[in-house]
Formats: C-alpha cells, structure tokens, sequence
C-alpha cells in the first residue's frame, strides 16, 4: 500500500483529471427525487459530496442491468457473431462507499474463482475503483456488524478519508497508483495516520461470529414464516444490493439475426426456481426470503468464505414491506 496527501482543495482538479484522461467517470449525483444514483458525470460540479449512500450500488459497471452477450447475423456466406466483450471503457467509479468496494470484492470472487466469467472480467480490469471513507452513516448502516468499517480498504483500489483541509489517500492497487501518478503534481507522500476520529461512529449490532455459527442451524427456524409476511417479492432489495449477483439469460431474434444477453434477476421473484416442468421448489416468499438471507451469511461463506452482505443497508432502505436484514437476521438465529 503506498500513502499520500493531497488538500482538499485540489480534489476537484484530481477528478477532473481523471476525465481529461479520457476514462469514463461514474459518480454519485443527487437527483431531483433527493436522492443520489451514480451516473456518468464530465465535470467535478455535478457529483454529490452531501450523502450517506447512493440508492443503487454502482455494481452495473462491471455487471450490467441487460448485457448483450454476443448478437449474430446469418448471411448467405454464414453466420456473423459479434462478441460484445469488446469495446469496453476504461472506467472510474468515483465516491463509492468502503462497503460497495468491499462487495466489488465478493462480486469477483463470484464471478471469476470457478468457471471465470469473461464478460466481468472484461469490465473489471478496465475499472478503477475510488471510494470514500464515511464521516456519517444512518440506521440501516451495519458495516461494522460484517467485519467491515467505514474506512475499510477491500476491494477499492483507492480509499480517500477525508481529515479536514487534507485528504489522506491509502493506494492499495497498481491501478490506483497510475491515477495517482497520472495527477502527481497534487499529491505528496504522507505517512501512515489513524483515520478513527475521521470515520462515522457505527454500532455493532450483532457478532459475525456467532451468527456464522447459529445460522448452520437456522433453515428450520419457525422465525422465517414471521420475518417474511411482508414480503412482495417486489425484488427491490436485490437490485439496490451491491452483492446480488442472480441473473437470467435470454435470446431474442429471429432465425437470421439475434442476440443473446444476461439480465438481472432475483431469487424473490416467484418464477426465479420455476422449472419448465411447472414445478416450483420455492413455492412461496418465505422459502424465497430464507434463500438470499441463507446465501448471504451461510452459503456464500461455505462456498467463498465471504459473508455476501457488507451491510450498506439498502435493502433496508428500499423495502416497501419495512423489511430490515439484519432484525430478520437476529431472529431466526435465536
Ligand atoms: S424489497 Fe422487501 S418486499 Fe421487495 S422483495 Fe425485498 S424483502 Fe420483499
Ligand atoms: S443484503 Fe442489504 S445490507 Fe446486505 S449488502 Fe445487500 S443491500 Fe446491503
């Protein structure tokens, strides 16, 4: 890891850098609903610095809402198949928070430890990630509850902690060190610093390590049927997720010209597990709901020994039904 400095007064000219570059910037920006989604942006004015959390994760820069795969044209000499992997954006995520970098992580785990997925991949190394530490943070907050902080370093490839007129940036990537090298005029060498007094104060609401135990034991628990009455399978918490990384694959086309793409899908949508047979081994929100709160804190430990939620809170956010992850979490534990 190598540290620098850098005034706060010069972090516009350090992003805006970055774009002169010719990267595409992602950054949050604060819509007119008042809330804050991140877009492409082109210069430092429009990106939102007042925020607790975007209401999506920027999780579609390397895993696209509808992706198309490859597209194929049958002419009389054959076919011609076009593979999209090409023609991706070096880009910048800008401003994400130390729990969205920490998914990214999980996220390639996911996507690249077995049978790695070319197209993440693809969109992966061409990303940089530049997240900031959190000075403040809200009720659905639970980082620390995950073994994370609000100044965790995982999975970004820059951390910049903001420390009043100075911003003290920990470079934790090759990646991230060209974008220092890139503005080097702004940026001076610093030593190691403590950044507590600088990150949000975030209750632990319950130990890692308990509930990795008792949630071996959970799949019975009566608790399920309560924590998930509310529930509309509406599949809002799993596209906020920064971790949620279900998807459906589909052709569309004609017999001479086509394409096949992958899209997002949940495992609270009712036809997720319908099998062509009419048969349906999920056949109500309760067994859906115990699915992705199983896969968080048990199956994705058991297969890559990553607890999948980094506790943004935004399912907490989003859910119509009031439903919060982590209550649900403690309960059928108990
Ligand atoms: S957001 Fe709430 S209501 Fe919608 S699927 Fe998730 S838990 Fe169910
Ligand atoms: S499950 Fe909820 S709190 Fe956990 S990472 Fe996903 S959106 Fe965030």
């Amino acid at each position: 890891m190598n540290i620098y400095n850098i005034k706060s007064t010069n972090i516009p000219a350090f992003f805006d850098q970055l774009i002169q570059s010719g990267k595409v910037v992602i950054a949050p920006v604060l819509k007119k609903s008042g809330k804050v989604f991140f877009e492409q942006v082109q210069s430092y004015n429009q990106v939102a610095t007042d925020y607790i959390q975007t209401a999506f994760s920027a999780k579609s820069v390397v895993f696209p809402k509808v992706e198309v795969l490859f597209s194929f044209n049958k002419t009389e000499e054959g076919i011609e198949i076009t593979d999209s992997i090409n023609n991706i954006p070096e880009t910048v995520v800008w401003g994400l928070r130390p729990c969205d970098g920490s998914a990214f992580n999980y996220m390639t785990e996911f996507f690249l430890k077995e049978n790695p997925d070319a197209y993440y991949a693809a969109r992966k190394e061409k990303t940089t990630l530049i997240a900031i530490s959190c000075a403040k943070a809200d009720d659905g907050c639970f980082c620390t509850s995950v073994d994370l902080s609000p100044g965790s370093t995982l999975g970004s490839d820059i951390l910049l902690t903001m420390m009043g007129e100075d911003v003290y940036a920990e470079v934790m990537t090759e990646k991230g060190k060209s974008s220092i090298d890139n503005s080097a005029s702004l940026f001076t060498v610093s030593e190691e610093k403590s950044k507590d007094a600088f990150l949000a104060n975030i209750d632990v609401k319950f130990s890692m390590e308990e509930i990795k135990e008792r949630i071996k034991t959970a799949y019975d628990s009566a608790e399920w049927k309560n924590e998930s009455m509310g529930c509309f399978g509406c599949g809002a918490c799993a596209f906020s997720c920064p971790t949620c990384t279900c998807f459906d694959i589909q052709d569309e086309g004609t017999q001479n010209k086509g394409l096949r793409l992958r899209c997002w899908d949940a495992c609270g949508f009712g036809l997720f597990t319908k099998h062509n047979s009419g048969h349906n081994p999920r056949t109500n929100q309760t067994e859906r709901r115990r699915q992705r709160l199983m896969h968080k804190f048990k199956y994705s430990v058991e297969n890559l020994g990553i607890v999948s939620c980094v506790g943004c809170g935004r399912c907490i956010r989003v859910c119509p039904a009031h439903l919060n992850i982590f209550e649900n979490i403690l309960s059928v534990t108990k």
